[in-house]
């Protein structure tokens, strides 16, 4: 059994050289958008199937899919001990604007605490986190406690495309008892958090029609259908006086919160005025009964995102559009299920379209909302873990958008999904000048340690 007190002096020892080691992964510019960039993701493949056959895993693969590889490890300890599957990513976002980055976005430089560039939170330095708690075992205390498998991928960037195919496939070697993701971000600066939900999503687009061309608004205005008018009806209608969506059974599904789940979201330290302020709004919106974090992480929305019908040029032009189109997503919250939320969308429009219109609701695309079963053991684990690395307790949050992978790896190995974060809200994760808490990078690999440790107790 390995001495913990040396296994975390290791950690302490290496400090620096495992930052040196993220700046060198993080100059492959592995942007899987990027087909110029194809070899540079198989590159970043090899470059971490290297490192961790260095460590001497047991088994190691890069896994082929259709598009981008993913690279697998294994260290097979003791077969009665616990597994243990991380899943992270090497691919990272494209890099425009270019002239906005005060430093090369594939040239990782250091200062004020925090390592700048493209990957080095999102997604290389949380998959280092753990590469570098396995080696802090191996070569500070000589041995693993648990049995380990990591899987990460290359095309999370572009939305995961084969990681189902992919786990389908290895579903016997993907086995495990925990699964842990380390890919999003904590609450705030030193507070360790472990986030239990996503939202989901539906995606739509909708084309009112009524008229075979644009017509003169002279000769045809106020005696037939104008298509932009009846849009912003049908629009206006979705959402009642107190921010309530008004589609048919859309609520359905929604699971209310508890006065525990409740408390737990009001007594974190959220900073309304500046979350206003980091987009430039002037006030707080949306559904009565509910604080801002309620609403932005446990219920459901309907937006517009996009609107276009008749002219837009400069200057007047006397037209009756023939069409009017709009974008609508709706977040989703469990158990709402974007299928079915595809059809009352669907029958919302065909029911309100009026008389001399003809509406077309087109489902583009759809993701599953997630909750974690935080009754389950692993989370006061991971709790633990998390608090004895920085020294404070672990919050439960939830985040407003959607991860698809996190239900696919959820119900492909049918095990809750850990995500133990140790991004910042404000990390510019895939925006122009993206960095890593350096701090944070430390302490999560220490975390990383912990949660090892403790998990090893579990069997
Ligand atoms: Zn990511």
């Amino acid at each position: 059994m390995a001495d913990l007190d040396q296994v975390l002096s290791y950690v302490d020892r290496e400090r620096q050289r495992f930052v040196a080691d993220l700046v060198t992964w993080c100059r492959i510019p592995s942007i899987s958008s990027s087909e110029q960039h194809r070899g540079e993701v198989r590159r970043s493949a090899e470059h971490l199937r290297e490192r961790l056959m260095a460590l001497g895993c047991t088994t190691s693969a890069i896994l082929e899919t259709k598009l981008h590889p993913a690279v697998y490890a294994e260290w097979m300890v003791d077969p009665s001990k616990p597994t243990l599957l991380i899943y992270g990513h090497h691919d990272v976002q494209p890099i425009d604007p270019l002239p906005e980055w005060h430093s090369p976005p594939f040239e990782p430089e250091e200062r004020e605490g925090r390592l700048w560039g493209r990957g080095t939170v999102d997604d290389k330095g949380q998959v280092l986190i753990h590469v570098n708690a396995i080696e802090a075992f191996l070569r500070g205390g000589g041995a693993l406690p648990i049995n380990i498998k990591m899987i990460v991928e290359g095309e999370e960037e572009i939305g995961s495309a084969h990681l189902d195919d992919l786990m389908q496939e290895h579903r016997d070697r993907l086995s495990a008892d925990f699964v842990v993701v380390s890919d999003t971000a904590m609450f705030g600066r030193g507070i360790p958090s472990l986030c239990v939900g996503l939202r989901g999503i539906a995606y739509f687009d909708i084309t009112v029609r009524a008229l075979t061309m644009d017509a003169h608004s002279g000769s045809f205005g106020g005696g037939v259908q104008n298509p932009a008018n009846a849009l912003a009806r049908l629009i206006a209608g979705l959402h009642d006086e107190n921010g309530a969506i008004t589609i048919a059974g859309f609520y359905d599904r929604v699971r209310t919160l508890t006065e525990g789940e409740r408390k737990e979201i009001a007594a974190l330290p959220f900073d309304e005025k500046a979350w206003l302020a980091s987009v430039g709004a002037t006030a707080v919106a949306g559904e009565k009964g509910y604080s801002t974090l309620e609403r932005v992480w446990t219920r459901p929305t309907l937006d517009i995102n996009g609107l276009s019908s008749g002219f837009q040029g400069k200057g007047p032009k006397t037209v009756l559009p023939a069409f009017a189109s709009a974008k609508l997503s709706c977040r989703l919250v469990p158990d709402q299920d974007p299928r079915e939320i595809a059809k009352l969308v669907e029958a919302h429009f065909q029911k309100h379209a009026p008389a001399g219109c003809s509406v077309e609701v087109d489902y583009l695309h759809g993701g599953h909302p997630y909750l974690a079963p935080t009754d389950h053991p692993v989370y006061e684990i991971a709790k633990r873990a998390f608090t004895r690395a920085f020294g404070q307790p672990t919050v439960f949050i939830r985040e407003g958008g959607s991860i698809p992978f996190v239900r696919t790896i959820a119900d492909r190995t049918g095990k809750p999904c850990l995500l133990m974060g140790f991004g910042q809200p404000d990390e510019n994760a895939h925006a122009p000048n993206e960095w890593l808490d350096l701090e944070n990078y430390h302490l999560g690999i220490k975390s990383a340690v912990y949660l090892y440790d403790e998990l090893s107790r579990t069997k």
